[in-house]
This record gives C-alpha cells, structure tokens and sequence, in this order.
C-alpha cells in the first residue's frame, strides 16, 4: 500500500511539474512572438518601448517561476521520500515533549524552506524588479521586513499551533471539525485585526489629504451608498514601483487603501474609476463568497485529513517510519499541492468572473471610459504583458487578459 502511495505521489507530482513547465514555455514564445508590434487594440495607447518593457519583463518573471518550481519541487522530495522530515523527527523528539515537539518541527520545515527560497527571493527583488525599474527597497529595508515577518510568524503561528495539534490530540474522532471551527474564527480575527495592528508594521497610512480626490470619491461612496472608516494613502513606494487600490477589513474598521503610486499615475476621474471596481468588488460580495469558498475547501481537506492521520501507508508512502499529528499535519500541507494543483483554473475563473461583475459595477457607477485610460496606465506602469498565451492565462490569471477587459468595458 504505502509503495502504491509513493508512486502516486511520484506521478502526481511530476504531472503537476510538466503541466507547469509546459505552461511556462507557452507563455514564453507566444509572447516573444508578439513582442515585436503593439497588439492593434492598443496601437496610439500604448508605446512600442512600453509594450516591448512588458514583454521583457513577462518572459523574466516566468523564467524565475520555472526555477522556482524547480527549488519547490527538491525541497519537497528532499522533506518526503529523501527523509528529511524523518530526520527532524528524529532531532526534535528526543529533545522536546508533547505539543512543544509538533511546533519545533513545524517551524524547523518552515525555516528551512524559508532559508533555501532566499536566494531566489533576493534575485527576484534585487536583480528582476531592478532591471526593470521597480525595486524601490534596499537591502537593510528586505532584512528588516524579513525580521518582522519572521517575528511575527513567531508570535502568531506559536499559540495557533500550539492549539491546533492540542485540539487533534484531545477532541477523538472528530478532532478535524474542531481545527475547521478554530481556523475559520483564526482567519476572521486576523481579516479584523490586520489593516489596524498588522499593515502600519510594514507601511505608513496616511489620511488622504487632496482635498478634490476627497470630494469625489466621497461623492462615489455616497451614490453607491457605502461607508467606511476613512480614505488612506500607503507608501507602497517605499518598496515597488507597481500601483494598486484596495480594501481592508470588515464592518467599522472597513477602509480604502490607495498606493501613492497610484495617486502619482492617474487623474483623479480615473482613481474614481477604479474605486469603484473595488467597490463593486464589495457590493457583489466577491470577498465573502470568496471567504466562504475557502472555508469550505478547508473544511474538505480537513476531513480528508481527518482520514489519512491514522493511515500508516500515508506516512510510509511519503518516506516517514513514524506517524503522529504534527507529521500527518506537515506530510499532508507538503504533499497536498500536487493533488490540489488542478483546481487552480476553477479558482482563476471564478475569480475572472468577479473581475467582470466588478468592471460592470465601475461603468455602472462612474465611467467606463475613466476606467479603460486607468487600466492601460496600470497595465503598462506594472509591465503586465497584453498578449498572454491564453491557456497559460485560462489556467492561472485572477484578471482577465487586458484586451477582453477593455472590448467588454467598451461595449458597456
Ligand atoms: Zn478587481
């Protein structure tokens, strides 16, 4: 049994590699193939340099995923069948007890991943964004950041796990159920929590102070009958060139986060446009759909690690003599995104669906026309390619392609 298990995670896992792979090389050459001419849908819109910047900066970006994936992919076999978890067992059980046991290893699997996935992360910052004129963080900033992450992953992931791997030692049969309820209230708390104690750790918010933007998207807010607790402006700056707008939180500590790059780049009619995608985001419930989807799936793969928590073949399959809750926990989370690899294009068209909703919502509510101009500006200010290969973009894009966005707000 656990041999047949091995080699379903060995086929799993390889066809996860090679679709990926294949992916990547599509996206590669159907872009360089278009590199050469701005797509007829933008011509006068968007320069030639700018088109060519978007192409390079695509063809960089997935080349780094490809070895990414190649990085992700040793780090598991060396964790599953190449023994490294066994040995960490090994390490930690004779030199800590009970739920103590279960955190050291965990955070040892992720430390150790973390430390390998460095020097990617480096060369992504450091020599990708840079090239291509985005990087705006020095190195003291990517260290501090680190420290901060890794303090607070501390701070947070300590009690949480501690309660987890409690709640699957103490609660029977069905302790899964009792780790769903206890994540699904984890993650709400962290959803009210982070825009007030968690965000101003890493970036500064400030209130947004021209006064014009104010009184037009203060103006939106009221004709969509929306309130939030205020309007701010984050440094987005002090990392990336890239512009964004979002929303945080829920109920009263509900706010609308503008990047100042973005305030830099756009008139104030286009900001307003894009405010009120976001807020069409909001009014479709796109958010709490997406939370309740989430939630679901979790509670799916709770239960089926509910399940495989007592199957020996699960541990042996994955190259661990020893069976216990905190390894079935680590052996199913490392294991899992082989098997779970395909729902990625479900996710991609569910979420391209709302983008949609959300752009009909923006021409609705302000103006379509505003809209577009923001989206060619925020296309070519991020270098995000106008010509994906569009199965590469079936299976992961969360926005779809920027010439069937702009057609469908033209028509609108
Ligand atoms: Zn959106």
């Amino acid at each position: 049994m656990s041999d047949t298990f091995s080699i379903v995670f060995l086929a799993a896992l390889m066809s996860m590699c090679a679709l990926r792979l294949w992916l990547a090389g599509r996206q590669i050459s159907h872009v360089i193939a278009r590199r050469a001419k701005v797509p007829a849908a933008f011509a006068g819109r968007i320069e030639l340099a700018a088109h060519q910047k978007a192409a390079d900066y695509t063809v960089a970006r997935t080349r780094l995923g490809r070895l990414g994936l190649a990085v992700e992919v040793t780090i598991l076999l060396a964790f599953t069948l190449g023994g490294g978890l066994q040995a960490l067992h090994d390490f930690w059980s004779v030199r800590v007890d009970g739920l103590l046991y279960g955190v050291a290893l965990i955070f040892s699997v992720l430390a150790i991943s973390a430390v390998v996935d460095l020097p990617l992360a480096l060369y992504r910052q450091f020599v990708v964004e840079e090239r291509f004129g985005f990087n705006r963080m020095s190195v003291q900033l990517f260290v501090v950041d680190l420290l901060k992450q890794t303090a607070l992953a501390v701070a947070i992931g300590t009690p949480v796990l501690l309660a987890m791997l409690w709640l699957m030692a103490s609660m029977g049969e069905l302790w899964w159920l009792y780790v769903w309820l206890f994540w699904c209230a984890f993650n709400l708390l962290l959803l009210f929590l982070y825009p007030t104690w968690i965000a101003p750790l890493f970036n500064k918010f400030v209130a947004l102070d021209d006064a014009q933007l104010r009184a037009r998207v203060e103006a939106l807010l009221t004709r969509c009958g929306f309130t939030s607790s205020g309007l701010f402006v984050m440094d987005g700056s002090r990392r990336s060139g890239h512009g964004n707008a979002y929303f945080t939180g829920f109920g009263r500590t509900k706010r609308i986060v503008f990047f100042d790059t973005l305030l830099a780049r756009l008139q104030a009619v286009e900001v307003e446009a894009v405010l009120a995608h976001e807020l069409g985001h909001f009014k479709h419930r796109h958010v709490l759909k997406r939370i309740a989807l989430l939630f679901a799936m979790s509670l799916a793969f709770l239960a089926v690690l509910g399940q495989l928590i007592d199957a020996k073949w699960f541990y042996n399959g994955l190259g661990v003599e020893t069976s216990n809750t905190a390894l079935g926990l680590l052996l199913f989370f490392l294991a899992g995104p082989a098997f779970t690899f395909l729902l990625t294009p479900l996710l991609s068209l569910l979420s391209r669906r709302d983008e949609f909703e959300a752009d009909r919502y923006a021409a609705a509510n302000s103006s379509a026309s505003d809209l577009v101009a923001a989206l060619v500006k925020l296309y070519e200010d991020n270098a995000a390619t106008l010509t994906p290969d569009p199965l590469h973009s079936l299976f992961y894009d969360s926005h779809p392609p920027a010439a069937l966005r702009i057609a469908r707000l033209q028509e609108a």
